[in-house]
């Protein structure tokens, strides 16, 4: 699956490095200084590299824990995100990644113990519930396998009861968390739409049917599991889709011991949209009714309220509402 790899200079000796390029005996590995020389090129083809992405393996410098954007959290008081990995084996067309990279190459930063270390000196910062969010510029699960910083962080991420870790995944990947006692600090929140959603969108991951049926193992193992319905999508018809969709997960899922359900409208950084529309001009997604709500793209603010609304009252009957979140911002 992987043809090319790159590798930093800088961590041509690491163990994990070695690791996984040995994972991929056939692949050319072609050395560099910084991975930002790949990634950040210009004029590259987000769509063919799509096609067949590029492995780079770097070393992050700088912050590794950072305050996550407004809105996203699903209620404590400090919210913050982490990605040792950039970009995603799957290719959702209202993906935001796509607007904001360059390259559709994974990068994974091979360095986990400096994010483990960051992670327990922001937590020990402050005894208020803190929630550290994976999977905000990758699938936190998709490419675990190749990666097992999942597995590295069941050694390592704080077991203090105040702090929280969310995997934000749509991945059937699950078999690390299976092997191991759940752990009361951490949430495996499996983003989802209904199936036609899913069919036109989510393109590469897996089926709804797929992710339901992980969802449902890990609650029968004693993971806490959350739902994120977001971005919702309109079209003529979505109200009933939705509403079918919400009756059957909650026919297989258990909604009184689901840990939260996060939902909001479709939107994007305009600068972002403006990419994503030029990499598929035909697709119906962007073709509205979207409008610039103070630079970022997305359905007018009263629909958006309503399709909160809308999601909220058909949740009522299997979620209690103050674990229903939503993140129009
Ligand atoms: S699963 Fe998430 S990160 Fe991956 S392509 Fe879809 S929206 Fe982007």
């Amino acid at each position: 699956m992987i043809e090319t790899i790159y590798l930093e200079r800088d961590v041509r000796d690491h163990f994990r490095s070695r690791q996984i390029i040995e994972r991929f005996p056939d692949a050319r590995v072609i050395e560099c200084e910084r991975y930002g020389e790949i990634f950040n090129r210009k004029a590259q083809d987000f769509r063919a590299q799509k096609l067949r992405p590029s492995l780079i393996l770097a070393g992050k410098a700088g912050r590794f824990v950072l305050p996550a954007p407004a809105g996203y959290g699903v209620g404590g008081a400090r919210h913050y995100y982490f990605s040792h990995m950039l970009n995603c084996l799957y290719d959702c067309r209202y993906c935001f990644l796509q607007g904001m990279y360059r390259s559709a190459h994974y990068v994974l930063f091979v360095n986990f113990e400096a994010f483990a270390e960051e992670i327990a000196l922001t937590s020990n910062e402050s005894d208020a519930e803190t929630w550290f969010f994976s999977g905000y510029d990758c699938d936190s699960l998709a490419l675990e396998p190749v990666t097992g910083f999942v597995s590295f962080m069941l050694e390592r991420f704080p077991e203090h009861s105040k702090t929280f870790l969310e995997l934000r995944t749509k991945s059937t990947q699950i078999r690390p968390l299976l092997g191991v006692a759940p752990r009361s600090n951490w949430v495996v929140a499996f983003s989802l739409s209904p199936d036609s959603v899913a069919r036109a969108l989510e393109h590469k991951a897996p089926s709804l049917v797929r992710r339901v049926a992980a969802m449902r193992r890990l609650q029968q193992a004693g993971w806490s599991v959350g739902l994120r319905i977001d971005p919702m999508v309109m079209y003529d018809g979505w109200e009933s889709d939705y509403r079918e969709f919400a009756r059957w997960v909650f026919a297989q899922l258990d909604g009184s011991n689901l840990h939260s359900v996060s939902l909001g409208g479709f939107r994007a950084p305009k600068s972002f949209f403006e990419k994503m529309v030029r990499l598929y001009p035909a697709e119906s997604l962007f073709a509205g009714p979207l409008v610039d709500n103070d630079g970022v793209i997305g359905y007018p603010s009263p629909m958006a309220r309503q399709m909160s609304e809308f999601m909220i009252g058909e949740l009522a009957g299997y979620v209690a509402r103050e674990r229903v979140f939503v993140c129009n911002d």
